[in-house]
């Protein structure tokens, strides 16, 4: 079922997001967590991609078995940066061939070695090529693309990095997902002003729960969201305590939740990653919310 159809059912949703194995070996164990999620029946589950395209083929794989085995709709990302057309071709080749719907249409991160490279030389600097392709495929594909309550790093002002979201969703996004953030009110500022932009595809909220200390690092350098006092406080007391932190942060997460629906938002993406304990204890906190 693609996406988009999802989306306009009248209900509050929850999806959730899962990651494929690096390497061969890791492949069993993953596919059984991100067995255990869909089996939470989520309204999608995302699987994510390596932006090396060294994990291309798990995406498929994992994407495949979770809708094929328990008939959950799924979501395959698809990364652009620095691959050659020839390469991009094959793997929507590759989707249609796998049954795939639903495709989120990524850049994917510039590593330290991609930004010191001659970026003329690619045949793809930006999603929207990726989206534009998708387009001019036969895959009839419902797209998503990303976007960032907290403007994407490499942006020079929000102005501009919604500018560029329009240019993107133009080309053909059918919904976006956000980057996580940790303050409800970035995420509403930004639909905000996306909306006057003219930007109207339904908008995904992402949201991380931080169930370590360690995650709060990571989570700053990957997205520089803005942590608020409030959850600063939680990992300043938690942060020492793995199983305090773990219940503090699914409780702070699913806080989140409550708010975005209380809002009016329908569909909320858990960045569940690969930890289907977290994504069920999230569900069964909403449980009587979302029905
Ligand atoms: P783009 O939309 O291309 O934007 C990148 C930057 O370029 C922005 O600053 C934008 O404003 C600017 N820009 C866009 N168009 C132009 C233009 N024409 N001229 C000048 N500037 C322009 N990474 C992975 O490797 N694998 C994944 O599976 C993955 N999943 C993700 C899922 C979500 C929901 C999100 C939010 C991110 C995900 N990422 C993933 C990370 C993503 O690849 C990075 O954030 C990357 O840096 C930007 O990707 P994008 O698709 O948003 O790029």
């Amino acid at each position: 079922m693609k996406i988009s159809e999802i989306l306009k059912q009248d209900k509050l949703l929850l999806s959730f997001e899962v990651f494929p194995p690096k390497t061969d070996t890791a492949f069993e164990s993953v596919k059984e967590a991100t067995q255990e999620i869909a089996k939470l029946n989520p309204s999608f589950v995302s699987v994510t991609y390596g932006a090396g395209g060294g994990t291309s083929r798990y995406t498929l794989d994992i994407a495949k078995n979770i809708s094929d085995t328990y008939g959950v709709p799924t979501l395959a990302h698809l990364t652009c940066v620095s691959s050659t057309k020839v390469t991009v071709k094959e793997r929507i080749e590759d989707m249609k061939k796998a049954g795939i719907k639903n495709v989120m249409a990524l850049r994917g991160d510039l590593t330290p070695e991609l930004m010191n490279s001659d970026r003329k030389e690619w045949d793809y600097n930006y999603a929207l090529q990726l989206v534009q392709e998708l387009k001019e495929s036969d895959g009839d594909f419902c797209i998503g693309g990303a976007c960032y309550p907290e403007v994407h790093q490499e942006s020079i002002n929000q102005k501009e990095d919604i500018m560029h979201l329009k240019e993107k969703v133009d080309a053909g996004c059918d919904f976006l997902t956000t980057q996580m953030f940790f303050d409800n009110n970035l995420l509403y500022n930004f639909l905000y002003k996306i909306r006057e932009a003219g930007i109207t595809v339904p908008v995904i909220p992402g949201i991380m729960p931080i169930t370590n200390a360690k995650q709060v690092e990571r989570a700053i350098n990957l997205s520089g969201s803005f942590m608020p006092q409030r959850f600063k406080a939680l990992v300043d007391k938690f942060g020492d305590n793995p199983d305090a932190m773990k219940q503090a942060g699914i409780a702070y997460a699913t806080d989140q939740i409550i708010d975005l629906y209380a809002n009016g938002i329908k569909n909320v993406h858990v960045y569940s990653m690969n930890k289907p304990d977290i994504a069920q204890k999230i569900q069964s906190n909403l449980s009587d919310i979302i029905g």
